[in-house]
C-alpha cells in the first residue's frame, strides 16, 4: 500500500491539512496496514464506480480506494544535525513513497512563523536542505565503505566512487537527487542508497483567505515547475472547516473561494499521477471495492494485494472494463454475453478493470 508523508515547517498548516484530508474514523480492519496513531490516517475518495458495482451485484459493503497518510511533524532548521526531532523525523520520511510538502503562503499575525516572516521559496529551501544534508551523509558513508576496495584496484568500486563524487557535488550545489541525470547502471546505484531527495514531491501551497491567485502561491508553482514536481494550491483551514458542514453547503463555500473540487479529490488524483497508480475494481455479494495498484501491475501481483491465498492458488482472472460492464445489468449477464475475458497471471491490469480472481484453495 502506498504511503504519503506530510512535511513542512512548524505552523505551515500540516496538522490542519492532515485533518482536512484524512478520515480518522474509518474502520481499522479495512486498512490493516495502517497503524492507527494520531499522526496516521487514510485519504479515501468516493469512487462512483464502486457505488454502481455494489448496486449491480447487491454488495453489502463498499470500500473506496485509499492512500495512507502520515503527518511527519518536527522539521526545523538543523534537523539533519539532530535539532528538533532530528533524525527521527528523517527516518519517517525514508518510509514514505511520496512527500506532500506543505508551504505556508498565508499571512496572519496571530500564527507565528518560525523564521519571522512568510517567504515560500526560502521555506522550501530550508526543508529541502535538511533532506539534502541527510542524503549527503548517506552518500559519504557509502563512499567511505567502498574506498578501500577502490584503492586496492577493484574497478566496479572505483567507478562507483567516481559516480558518487559527481552525485555528491550535485547535491552540494543545493539540487535534489531526483534531478540528477543518470544512465541505467547509475540508476541502480542511486536506488540502492534510498535517498530522501529521490522521492516525488507534491508542493501544497497553503494559501490565505483571499483566494488562489495571490503572488505567494505562484512562487511555489514556479519552484514545482522547475523541479518537475506537482503543485496544489489549497486553503487548509477552510477545507478543514468545510468538513464539518453538509456536502452541498460545503461545495458552495468552496466554489465561492475559487476552488472547483475538494482537496481530497484533487490530491488523490495528483498522488495517482505522481506515483503512477491506477484503480481496479472487485465486486462480490459481500463487498464492492476499488484497489490502488501501480501502473503495469500484473493480475498475479494484483491478486496478492487482495489475499496471499488468491495469489498462491491463482488460476485465472476474469476481466471486463467498468465502462463496458455498465452496458449490462450485472456481472452474470455480462459473462453470459461473453463480454468477460479470462486472462493468465501476466495480464496487465488497467484503470477501471473489474476483476474476478479464480484460484485453487
Ligand atoms: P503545523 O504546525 O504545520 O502542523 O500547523 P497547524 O496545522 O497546527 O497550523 C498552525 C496554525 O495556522 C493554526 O492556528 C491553524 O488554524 C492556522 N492555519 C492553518 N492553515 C491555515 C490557512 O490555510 N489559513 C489560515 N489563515 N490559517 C491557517
Amino acid at each position: 500500500m502506498k504511503k504519503a508523508g506530510i512535511v513542512g515547517l512548524p505552523n505551515s498548516g500540516k496538522s490542519t491539512f492532515f485533518n482536512a484530508i484524512t478520515d480518522q474514523n474509518v474502520p481499522a480492519e479495512e486498512y490493516p496496514f495502517c497503524t492507527i496513531e494520531p499522526n496516521n490516517g487514510v485519504l479515501t475518495v468516493v469512487d462512483e464506480r464502486v457505488n454502481k458495482l455494489a448496486q449491480m451485484e447487491g454488495s453489502q459493503k463498499i470500500i473506496y480506494p485509499f492512500i495512507q497518510i502520515v503527518d511527519i511533524a518536527g522539521l526545523v532548521k538543523g534537523a539533519s544535525h539532530g535539532e528538533g526531532l532530528g533524525n527521527q523525523f528523517l527516518d519517517h520520511i525514508s518510509k514514505v513513497d511520496l512527500i506532500l510538502h506543505v508551504v505556508r503562503c498565508f499571512k496572519i499575525d496571530d500564527v507565528s512563523h518560525p523564521m519571522g516572516d512568510v517567504d515560500p521559496e526560502r521555506d522550501i529551501e530550508i526543508v529541502e536542505t535538511e533532506l539534502i544534508l541527510k542524503d549527503l551523509e548517506t552518500i559519504e558513508k557509502r563512499m567511505a565503505k567502498i574506498s578501500k576496495q577502490a584503492k586496492s584496484g577493484d574497478i566496479d568500486s572505483r567507478n562507483e566512487l567516481i559516480f558518487l563524487q559527481r552525485l555528491k557535488e550535485h547535491l552540494e550545489s543545493g539540487k535534489l537527487s531526483v534531478m540528477f541525470e543518470r544512465n541505467e547502471s547509475e540508476s541502480k546505484i542511486i536506488d540502492s542508497l534510498f535517498l530522501l531527495t529521490e522521492k516525488p514531491v507534491i508542493y501544497i501551497a497553503n494559501v490565505d483567505e483571499w483566494g488562489i491567485d495571490r503572488e505567494l502561491n505562484k512562487k511555489v508553482e514556479r519552484v514545482a515547475k522547475n523541479k518537475g514536481f506537482s503543485f496544489l494550491a489549497i486553503n487548509a483551514r477552510l477545507e478543514y472547516e468545510l468538513r464539518q458542514m453538509e456536502k452541498d453547503e460545503a461545495k458552495e463555500f468552496l466554489e465561492a473561494y475559487g476552488f472547483e473540487k475538494f482537496i481530497k479529490e484533487r490530491l488523490f488524483e495528483e498522488i495517482k499521477k505522481s506515483l503512477r497508480l491506477i484503480c481496479f475494481l472487485t465486486a462480490t455479494k459481500n463487498e464492492a471495492r476499488s484497489w490502488v495498484v501501480p501502473e503495469n501491475s500484473s493480475a498475479y501481483e494484483a491478486a496478492g494485494l487482495i489475499h496471499t491465498d488468491i495469489q498462491k492458488g491463482f488460476a485465472r482472472a476474469e476481466v471486463i472494463s467498468f465502462n463496458e460492464l455498465i452496458n449490462f445489468s450485472c456481472m452474470k449477464e455480462a459473462k453470459e454475453a461473453g463480454a468477460i475475458k479470462a486472462h493468465g497471471k501476466d495480464y496487465l491490469i488497467k484503470e477501471g478493470d473489474v476483476v474476478h480472481f479464480l484460484f485453487h484453495s
